[in-house]
């Protein structure tokens, strides 16, 4: 396998020539850019928006750094909080009533767990733990002994084992914990979004590592995004999101641990209980974070075989693969929203189409 590099998966392109307009719109009180970075969520998050005067953006941009540090206080798995709380109560087998936000989430993870049949599934919290990527830090040491990964497969924790009255939340199999680790910031983003639209702001990118959202424009032009080269610094391709767009990635080559000459990656295989080693990144292009961000999940899992089926089941059209060998790997929809960086792209991108005909499981509670 070549050696990836660690590194954030996704920046927006830095626009030099906004600083040169800014002066002259400061008289207007309109600032043409509005840009602060938080840390939030276990990573920092990025927040521009254009065209709002100064004020206005920073409380908005407040308003949205509460938001996520809320999202990372109750979405939790392993720090006390609401989902920690219902984590317990599931392995007692009780029910909790959550908060509302938190119900919808979840209820919307078990669909997408549904749809992908299982190869993205919070549930697996169990596994997650015992592999160590539960913690801000990558894990350590040696990885867990085989049996302890069966003990966990043995209890065969889905999200389908999920139950809801409203906000009230129960699971028929006391195996499931939950982690929402692998959708949190595609949901998030979404509700971010959803907050500034809310707010009056047209046009604004929040850039949480790996997940970038867009309302409206930037200025003239749409916002450019490029996806990192997991191999080396610097970028496979950049693509202009439309207002509304998402783009998610799952990289495996930024949290892992190495063990003698393994390299164990963040994504786990629920079929399996170990990590995924075939593909090093995917991003999906959707107009739903949530949708994207646990699809590029799942599409990881899926390996280079079976993604395609996997990627027409749960309803997303663009994406664009990295495999350990370095091959690039694109659905016609995502080719014909890819631009090289440079005069072309590091490796010729194999087009790989969708099933036509898709089997949609029936996920609907
Ligand atoms: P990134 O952290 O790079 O955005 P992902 O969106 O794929 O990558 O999220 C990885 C996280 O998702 C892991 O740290 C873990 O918390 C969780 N996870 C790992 N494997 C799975 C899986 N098969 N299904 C759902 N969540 C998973
Ligand atoms: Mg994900």
């Amino acid at each position: 396998m070549r050696r990836p590099r660690p590194r954030v998966i996704a920046l927006t392109l830095v626009l030099t020539g906004a600083m040169l307009i800014a002066g002259a719109a400061r008289l207007a009180r309109i600032d043409p850019e509005f840009r602060e970075t938080i840390y939030v969520f276990g990573t920092l998050v990025e927040i521009e928006i254009r065209g709002e005067d100064r004020d206005t953006a920073q409380a908005a941009t407040a308003a949205v750094g509460r938001m996520l540090q809320d999202f990372h206080t109750d979405w939790h798995a392993w720090r006390p909080g609401a989902l920690g709380d219902l984590n317990t109560a599931i392995a007692q087998g009780k029910a909790l009533t959550v908060d509302n936000r938190l119900a919808t989430v979840l209820h919307e993870g078990r669909r997408l767990a549904c749809e992908s049949g299982g190869l993205f599934d919070p549930a697996i919290g169990g596994l997650i733990g015992l592999w160590g990527f539960h913690a801000d830090t990558p894990p350590e040491g040696a990885p867990p002994a085989p049996d302890q990964v069966a003990a966990l497969l043995a209890g065969q924790p889905r999200m389908t084992d999920l139950r809801f009255d409203g906000a009230r939340v129960w699971s028929v199999n006391p195996a499931v914990q939950l982690d929402l680790g692998g959708f949190a910031k595609g949901a998030a983003l979404d509700l971010a979004g959803a907050a500034l639209r809310a707010m009056g702001i047209k046009n604004a990118v929040l850039n949480a590592g790996g997940g970038v959202q867009v309302l409206g424009a930037h200025g003239s032009r749409p916002w450019r995004v490029a996806i990192r080269d997991p191999f080396v610094w610097g970028a496979v391709a950049a693509v202009s999101l439309r207002p509304g767009e998402v783009l998610h990635t799952s990289g495996n080559y930024e949290r892992y641990f190495e063990h003698g000459a393994e390299r164990f990656a963040h994504i786990i295989d629920p079929r399996t209980g170990y990590p995924v080693r075939e593909i090093v990144s995917v991003s999906v292009l959707d107009t739903n974070g949530a949708r994207a961000d646990a699809a590029a999940t799942a599409l990881s899992v899926a390996g280079r075989n079976d993604w395609p089926g996997v990627a027409a089941q749960m309803g997303v059209s663009a994406v664009l693969m990295i495999t350990d060998t370095g091959a690039l790997l694109a659905t016609p929809a995502m080719m014909a929203r890819l631009d090289p960086v440079g005069d072309e792209f590091p490796q010729a991108v194999e087009v790989v189409p969708l099933p036509r005909r898709a089997f949609r499981p029936a996920c609907a509670e």
